[in-house]
């Protein structure tokens, strides 16, 4: 009986697999047609300082619209199109797109527009091409280089070979921001931090989730990684940004922390722009010490 048990569990079994298997293959040749046919769209998600508790940026963050499946999140598709390499026009489509809201905003916006905050894949960092294509992307947008930050993973940058890492210099000497993503995560040697002018960590939402919550007791130990993250950053003059802040006692610990810049469910889900437009000329003072709005 348990034999058989075992049997039907491990049919179940394969036969989910196969089943996710069949779903990754759909979607991995769907992706240039998607690309084509405008499936893609962008969400934004305000960076609050967290002094003021001012928009002061937004991440774009990628999503499908796919025909059948729905919405699907870039979990469920970044990492197919970097196997393929689709990532490399689907990332110029992106980054276009991204620009060219930040130059809106800033039009629409007399003062107080937010920077924009593009994720760059390894593949990406490793095309040849990614200077000139971002320098023409700005200029075509009229975006200024200053507007806009690139983030990168740590991962991504412990395999990068030379080549990859001039590119990002290259584009840190134009003007444009440079971030460290998910922080904290990776392989930190540390080492890269000498060699190419990183200006913001990120520190993984991993870390901060230890933080406390009013449902669970905080993990004392994530709360010293923090606040040695923040002050290892601030040694380097290097700003930071927390990710995945959800709650407000975990605003409030981080601006203890000195913690420059914070993102999270707390603030704002990532949504369409013309809710950071609405963020933006609602002006400060939304987050210190009152309620979320
Ligand atoms: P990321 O760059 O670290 O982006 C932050 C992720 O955390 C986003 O997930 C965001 O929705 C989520 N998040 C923000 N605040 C909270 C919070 O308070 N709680 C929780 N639980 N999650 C929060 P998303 O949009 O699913 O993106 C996942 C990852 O996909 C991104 O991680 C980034 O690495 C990648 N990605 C997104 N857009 C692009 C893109 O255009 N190009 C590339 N290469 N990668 C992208
Ligand atoms: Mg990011
Ligand atoms: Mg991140
Ligand atoms: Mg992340």
């Amino acid at each position: 009986r348990a034999k058989a048990q075992g049997g039907n569990r491990l049919a179940v079994f394969d036969a989910e697999a196969n089943a996710r298997e069949i779903t990754r293959y759909g979607l991995t040749t769907r992706l240039p047609a998607a690309l084509e046919e405008g499936e893609f769209f962008l969400e934004y998600q305000p960076l609050v300082a967290l002094g003021d508790g001012r928009v002061m940026g937004a991440e774009a963050l990628v999503r499908w619209r796919h025909p059948q499946q729905g919405v699907l999140g870039p979990d469920r598709f970044v990492a197919l199109a970097e196997q393929t390499g689709l990532i490399v026009p689907l990332g110029y489509w992106v980054l276009e797109q991204a620009c060219r809201q930040a130059r809106a905003w800033q039009l629409e916006l007399e003062q107080g527009a937010p920077r924009i905050n593009v994720n760059l894949s390894v593949r990406q960092a490793r095309n040849p091409g990614l200077v000139n294509d971002v320098a023409r992307i700005l200029k075509e947008t009229e975006l200024d280089a200053s507007s806009l930050h690139l983030e990168i993973t740590e991962s991504a940058l412990i395999g990068a070979e030379d080549q990859a890492l001039d590119a990002l210099r290259e584009l840190t000497d134009m003007g444009i921001g440079l971030a460290l993503d998910d922080f904290g995560t990776g392989y930190s040697n540390l080492s890269y931090l000498r060699r190419i002018p990183v200006h913001t960590l990120k520190i993984d939402r991993s870390f901060i989730s230890g933080l406390q919550h009013p449902d669970a007791p905080g993990n004392p130990r994530d709360e010293k990684i923090v606040a040695g993250l923040v002050s290892l950053a601030h040694t380097l003059d290097l700003a930071v940004t927390v990710e995945g802040v959800e709650t407000e006692l975990q605003a409030e610990r981080m601006r203890a922390l000195q913690c420059e810049t914070a993102q999270g469910w707390y603030f704002a889900r990532p949504g369409p722009p013309d809710r950071i437009t609405a963020l933006c000329a609602a002006g400060a003072d939304r987050w210190t010490g009152g309620a979320c709005a």
